[in-house]
Parts: C-alpha cells; structure tokens; sequence
C-alpha cells in the first residue's frame, strides 16, 4: 500500500440523513411533513457523488441539490427518477437543463428568460432576503411574477437561503425569515403549489419555524459542523512511506525551516496540499498513531509530508497512520488549518484510494 486511503461510511451518511429528516417531523411542522433533501454538490463535498447519491436514493432521499447544469446532468445518469435542483439556475445551459429534466432555482429575470426560451417547466425560483448572494431581490418580485406569468407558473418551490444560520444568536435569522414570510403568498398567487424551503442544515437545527416544506441538508450529512450531533463519515489514514533517523541539529524539507532539536526520527506519509492537506497546516499536528498526535516536522510540500515519530519507536515502513478519523475530525482539522469543515472536504484529494463502508450497492 502507498497511497492514502479515504473512507467513506455510507450508513453514517445515510444515518445523518434520517436523523436531519426526523428533526423535522415534529408535530410543531406547520405545513404538512417536511422533506429532507440532500445537496450534493462538489462531488457530493468530495465524498463521491454516485455512491453517496445511490446511497441516499435507497434510504428514501428523492430530492437532491447540486451548484451546476453539469452538475445535474452527471448525476441525472445515476438517479434517473429523482427531483434535481440546479442552486446557481441555468444562463446559456438552459436547454440542456430541460433535456435532462432538471428544475433550475430561477435567480434573476434573465434566468427567467432562459427558462422560457428553453421551453420552460417545473423550476424553482430563489429570493434574495438579506444574502446579496443568488436570487430575486423582494422588491423586483412582483413586477418579475407579473411579466413572466406563464413560465413562473410552473413554480414548484419557492426558496431563499440563510446567512447566519451556524449562529442561532443571530439576529438576521429571524429578519431573513421574516422576509421569507412575506414572499411565499406573493409568489403563491402565480403558482399555488409551490413548495417553500429556506433552511440548509445550520437552518434545519434552529426548529420548526425554519423548516418550511423542504430543508436542504448538505454539511450535516457528511458529519460536520454544525451539526454537532452527526455521525463522522470521513476517516483517511495514510501508511508511512519512509522511516529515517536523523541528529539533533539537522534541518527537515522545504526551506529547511525545521530542525531537530534532538536525535529525532522522522516518517515520510503519502499526501500533501494536492491532496487537500492545506499548506497552512505546517507545525500543526501531521498524524494521530496509536491515539497520539505526532507533529508534523517542516512545511507540507505538495505530494508529502514529514512528521516527528521520535515519540514512537515501533513504527516502521507501511504502518498506517491517522490523518482523519476518531482522533481529529474534519472541523479540528480546519480550525488547524484556519478554514470550514466544508473547505477541508471539498478538498479531499483525487489521489486517495477511496473506500465506501455501507450501503448494498457499492
Ligand atoms: C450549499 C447550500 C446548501 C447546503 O448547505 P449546508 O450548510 O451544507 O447544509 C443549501 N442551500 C444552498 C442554497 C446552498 O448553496
């Protein structure tokens, strides 16, 4: 073995998908039961967008999320029946969209258009309520429901998206909400049937009043915050590649920026930023062995990294180390790395060998 291996745990993705789904299946629900979608963009946060799609697909999941119309056309190909939603809407490839049956979250009046000139049918349309980010500005609603009547019709989910939501203090919460409030029954006067959704997960754990119809669950189900209560989806370990002692004194990798202070032996593992192990991670901790951190010895260099076993006499070439596991999570490796759970995932490197636990399918 000589590369790195990333697992993923199919049934603890699906299990946090059931879990976010009974959150709001509270009798507190005000309108009907809510759906839990899952978002599954950027390679499904780089976990691998057949297998954790097939996956949800068999739990019970039939409405899912993704950025892009390639997005949507990759995994049309995989899950043939299911609702696909399109976040950044469609410009030039609306017609593909339709090919494909995908339903486009509508941002703008020239979104709108494209819709229609592809032949328009069902869609989502996105309000603006306070992100400045994708969607319809309140103000612009009416005038754009009045002169787009026909294809807003079509309408069969009214959505916006929180800002605040990791922060249940936040006072823009309830403001943004609010807007919301205000926006379903004007967009319900064209299209009576659609549905309303605007909470992701950070919006799925502040309760009922922000479940809506639907919620679009993405972070939660691959384990991060902040769904504190997930289940961990992602364990990558890496085998030591090279072993070597070295004296006190001598300097280790790039820039020689790091020198021992004692005769120190240093393991050389298989990854490096190429592989979503940030650079800025240098002088944090490389490796977890046998549920201790090992420090990393110099700068992370792009395929590699270097890390002090002195500590750690028994450990030869291709024992298996902890690069993410049950002793540092994805959160406790970006906070190392002064980034989000979802950067480091979305992150994740092609090279891994990749293993998915779980699920018949796969
Ligand atoms: C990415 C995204 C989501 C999912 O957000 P999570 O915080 O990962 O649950 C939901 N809605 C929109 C509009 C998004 O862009």
């Amino acid at each position: 073995m000589s590369a790195a291996t990333l697992t993923v745990d199919l049934d603890a993705l699906t299990g946090n998908w059931h879990r976010l789904s009974l959150m709001t299946a509270t009798p507190a629900t005000l309108v009907g039961l809510t759906e839990a979608a899952a978002v599954v963009k950027a390679d499904a946060y780089g976990c691998g967008l057949a297998p954790v799609a097939l996956a949800l697909w068999d739990r019970g999941c039939s409405s899912f999320f993704v950025a892009t119309p390639q997005e949507g056309i990759a995994l049309r190909a995989i899950l043939p029946d299911a609702d696909i939603y399109i976040l950044n809407g469609v410009c030039d490839r609306a017609e593909d969209a339709k090919a494909h049956a995908l339903i486009p979250c509508l941002n703008a009046p020239h979104q709108v258009a494209a819709w229609r000139q592809a032949g328009g049918g069902p869609c989502a349309l996105q309000i603006d309520t306070g992100m400045a980010r994708l969607g319809v500005q309140p103000g612009d609603l009416a005038h754009l429901l009045e002169t787009e009547r026909e294809t807003l019709a079509k309408c069969v989910l009214v959505m916006s998206h929180l800002a605040c939501a990791d922060d249940p203090d936040h006072p823009q919460n309830a403001a943004q909400r609010a807007t919301f409030d205000d926006m379903i029954p004007v967009v319900r006067a064209v299209a009576p049937n659609a549905l309303a959704s605007l909470a992701a997960t950070g919006g799925t754990l502040l309760g009922p009043e922000y479940h809506y119809d639907l919620v679009r669950c993405g972070i939660g189900l691959y384990g991060g915050l902040p769904f504190a209560d997930a289940e961990p989806v992602v364990t990558l370990t890496a085998p030591v590649i090279q072993i070597r002692d070295i004296p006190a004194g001598a300097p280790v990798g790039y820039g020689a920026d790091w020198i021992a202070p004692r005769p120190s032996r240093i393991a050389t593992l298989p990854l490096g930023y190429a592989d979503g192990f940030h650079r800025a991670l240098s002088g944090a901790t490389g490796a977890w062995i046998d549920g201790r951190p090992a420090p990393l010895a110099g700068r992370v260099s792009m395929d590699l990294l270097t890390v002090d076993v002195t500590e750690f006499p028994g450990l030869g070439p291709g024992d298996p180390v902890e690069i993410l596991g049950p002793h540092r999570s994805i959160d406790a490796l970006a906070t190392d790395a002064g980034t989000i759970g979802y950067e480091v995932l979305t992150a994740l490197g092609s090279r891994y060998e990749r293993r998915y636990k779980g699920a018949d399918r796969n």
